[in-house]
């Protein structure tokens, strides 16, 4: 009798596909072009002259088919329309905040928020910074301060909660500015900059705990909470057994508010929200909103927006579903590992973040060696990813000097529902292929550079 072997059993998507959209292929030739013309920087490319598009995970998603037949049903009424009714229900039922504020997008939730919440001269402690909320919370006049644990700026240290916070800087601080300086703390999760690594759920019971013993308020982006509700579920003890939508309404429980980028977690194209416990905060929100954004039922949101983010919401606490998301990734990380290219670990939820101050070690990093490597991977393959390091942390506001920060990064970002995984073996081809000829790769300088943000439209030239 033949020996039994043994059989790898896999998993797959649970869904498959219904529509498709054509993408370009390009030579390289024309990406050479198409890159110089674009300064260098990814986000100047033509979105024609991309093959595999993982510059980003915000609002590229793909929607299902329910979610479109809800934009069918879109209710375009100025005033009171029946989808806003359906996403606030969906937002108490599934985050467990009673009030609710469209906006269009997450930045505009963080300027409404930072602006009501912020005094001038306060101090803003968050597990690592994200760009806009950041920004948002400098130009309310606060000063934000990173209080994440040691291990996130460690690209190979394995923690399995590097977005942790760091209770001993988070006290200190305190204790240095007093307790009246900071309005709130900002947490995030999974971090983005950090790798798009977790918070575990003791850690923030403990700044919870913290938070109440010096009376601050905590304020949640959880823009991709339910992503950190996923690594909760399979690496924290106790956990196990629960569902995301219980490891997420437990999460909110301990957070005073929220902002979110419906971009992500729910899975649409365009949207954001705030939601929060005080009635006043939301009386000041709701006011605001009519300034910035349009009336407090729709935010900068067509009806039909608002349908599919509601939709969304029942969507995005699916196990399988995540499983499929962040298995994508970890795939793709673990084929680059083969080729012994350096990465953050452990892989995140929503991207690989290529190392590259290892990958490129002969760049310096003020000759910006992770905008190179952006640049370089697209022109061998189509693949469009994003610098995270220099270029995005930009200058010090007041000083006008360069930020240094420890992580030099790109990432690779998988939109949800989007890619197969021949297209990341194809982006796993590409990236191997550049590592095997990093040495012939040069630094740029840049010869545009705006005033906020520069990674979206700074251009630069090869050294
Ligand atoms: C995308 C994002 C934002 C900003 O949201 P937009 O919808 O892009 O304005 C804020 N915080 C986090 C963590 C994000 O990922």
């Amino acid at each position: 009798m033949a020996k039994k072997r043994v059989i790898k059993r896999s998993w797959a998507e649970p869904f498959k596909i219904k529509v498709v959209e054509p993408i370009k292929m390009t030579t390289r030739e024309h990406r050479e072009k198409a890159m110089k013309r674009a300064g260098y920087n990814t986000f100047l490319l033509r979105s024609e002259d991309v093959y595999i598009d993982l510059l980003t995970d915000s609002g590229t998603n793909a929607m299902s088919d329910n979610q479109w037949a809800g934009m069918m049903i879109g209710d375009e009424a100025y005033a009171g329309s029946k989808n806003f009714y359906y996403l606030w229900d969906n937002v108490k039922k599934y985050y467990g905040m009673p009030y609710f504020v469209p906006t269009h997008q997450g930045r505009a939730a963080e300027h409404i928020i930072s602006k009501i919440l912020i005094t001038k001269g306060d101090y803003i402690p968050g597990n690592m910074y994200f760009t806009t909320t950041k920004l948002h919370q400098e130009l309310a006049g606060g000063t934000f301060v990173d209080v994440i644990i040691d291990e996130a700026h460690q690209p190979e240290n394995e923690h399995p909660f590097k977005g942790n916070i760091d209770l001993q800087k988070l006290e200190d601080l305190i204790k240095k500015v007093g307790a009246k300086k900071i309005p709130y703390v900002s947490m995030a999760g999974p971090v983005n900059m950090a790798g798009g690594q977790p918070f575990s759920m003791e850690n923030l019971k403990e700044v919870s705990k913290l938070c109440k013993k010096y009376k601050i308020e905590l304020w949640f982006d959880a823009t991709r909470a339910c992503e950190n509700a996923y690594f909760i579920k399979i690496r924290e003890k106790g956990y196990e057994k629960k569902t995301i939508a219980q490891i997420l309404k437990e999460m909110v429980s301990y957070f005073d508010g929220m902002w979110v980028s419906a971009k992500k977690d729910l899975m649409v194209n365009i949207g954001g929200f705030m939601a929060m416990r005080s009635k006043k905060v939301f009386q000041a929100a709701r006011n605001m909103v009519v300034i910035y954004e349009g009336l407090h039922t729709y935010g900068g949101l067509a009806g039909r927006d608002m349908e599919a983010m509601a939709r969304g919401i029942e969507e995005m606490v699916d196990f399988d579903n995540i499983k499929a998301r962040v298995g994508q990734v970890e795939y793709c990380g673990k084929e680059l590992d083969k080729y012994g290219v350096p990465m953050v670990k452990p892989f995140g939820g929503h991207a690989i973040f290529l190392d590259a101050k290892k990958f490129l070690r002969h760049i310096k990093q003020d000759d910006f060696p992770a905008q190179a490597l952006v640049a370089e991977i697209y022109i061998d393959s189509g693949v469009r990813s994003m610098e995270r390091g220099i270029v995005s942390a930009g200058r010090d506001l007041k000083t006008g000097k360069n930020h240094h920060p420890k992580l030099e990064l790109v990432r690779l970002t998988f939109p949800r529902r989007v890619y197969t995984q021949a297209h990341i073996d194809v982006t796993v081809e590409s990236i191997a292929s550049v590592y095997q000829e990093r040495k012939n790769i040069k630094g740029l300088r840049i010869t545009y550079e705006p005033k906020y943000l520069r990674f979206f439209q700074g251009r630069f030239e090869r050294l």
